[in-house]
């Protein structure tokens, strides 16, 4: 099979069927064989029966049908199991991608040898609020500082492709979805591409995600990921090496200030008590702090020596 296209949806049954004639009459004209694979993301509208109406009409329509809503993250992870294109295209369904990107990003992948293309919608900006379009820029901007995808303008754009290997090699979970490309350069995939995209204005319904806090959570997440990266193999060594460094410090400060003490005893010079020293508490404040550091890392060991995960490396190629 040559595309699986992914489609999360929460609430979109005046798209769908829309949306499943263009990407068919899209994929006949390019001759490719394809399937649509439609998540329904715990909808409270008719998008299953919807669903199912088209699957019962086209045999390239699938379904999965989630008990309740559990975010898009989930919804592309449960697609990517399912997938068995060569190429995988994920696209939101209320129609503001457009399935024409589809061949071209194909192209990408098949020929010029990406690993993921992701869409970046040019000629979106006009109709959004200054309280999208700003946190957005700045959203996009430390994502591509942390991730060290320079290239990338827009990482949370839902439409892109990706090749089979990616999705069966990456695990999307909580709100992860904005973060994919970065997702899949720590697995190994380092030929990430952009490709402009047109993108529409919502046809039918509203956003399904507003308001301010999912840039909080956003950021918590490029942290945590970041962490993971960077650290998540060996805790020890950043929290034990930051940990033993303070430890180090307050044990030496504290010695200071005793060994002041007692200088000042030996030769009659009068010194205040150790305990109106300031420094002394700075001391020994550094000297617990310190302490739990190091048990942090240590903890932070036995946790990820006990995870199943721990042994979980991508290998490429065997022969
Ligand atoms: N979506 C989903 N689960 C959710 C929220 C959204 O599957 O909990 C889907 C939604 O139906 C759409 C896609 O994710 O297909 C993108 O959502 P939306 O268009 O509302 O986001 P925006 O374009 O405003 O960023
Ligand atoms: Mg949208």
């Amino acid at each position: 099979m040559d595309i699986s296209v992914i489609i999360p949806l929460f609430n979109e049954e005046e798209s769908l069927p829309e949306l499943q004639a263009w990407i068919q009459r899209v994929m006949l004209a390019n001759g490719f064989s394809y399937e649509i694979i439609f998540v329904n993301d715990g909808s409270t509208d008719r998008s299953w029966q919807v669903i199912e109406q088209l699957q019962s009409e086209h045999p390239e329509v699938k379904g999965i049908k989630f008990r309740r809503n559990y975010g898009k993250s989930p919804a592309l992870y449960c697609g990517f199991e399912r997938a068995e294109g060569d190429v995988v295209i994920t696209m939101d369904a209320d129609l503001q991608d457009s399935p024409d990107e589809i061949p071209e990003l194909r192209r990408m992948i098949v020929e010029d040898g990406y690993d993921l293309v992701s869409g970046y919608k040019m000629n979106r900006r006009k109709g959004d609020p200054l309280s999208k379009t700003i946190p957005t820029k700045l959203f996009n901007a430390t994502a591509r500082m942390v991730s060290g995808i320079h290239n990338l303008h827009d990482f949370n754009c839902g439409l892109k492709a990706y090749r089979r290997d990616v999705v069966k090699n990456i695990e999307v979970y909580g709100e992860m979805h904005r973060y994919i490309p970065y997702l899949a350069k720590n697995a190994g995939f380092a030929k990430i591409g952009e490709k402009p995209v047109h993108h529409q204005a919502r046809k039918f319904g509203k956003s399904k995600f507003m308001g301010w806090n999912r840039f909080v959570n956003g950021y918590l997440d490029l942290l945590s990921l970041w962490f993971l990266d960077s650290f998540g193999l060996k805790p020890m060594h950043v929290f034990g090496f930051i940990g033993t460094l303070m430890f180090m410090l307050g044990f030496v400060a504290a010695a200071a200030v005793g060994a002041n003490k007692v200088y000042c005893l030996m030769h009659g010079v009068p010194a205040r008590l150790v305990t109106d020293n300031p420094y002394f508490y700075i001391a020994l404040t550094m000297m617990i702090l310190g302490t739990q550091l190091f048990v942090a890392g240590f903890l932070g060991e036995l946790v990820s020596r006990n995870s199943s995960e721990r042994n979980k490396y991508h290998i490429e190629k065997e022969i």
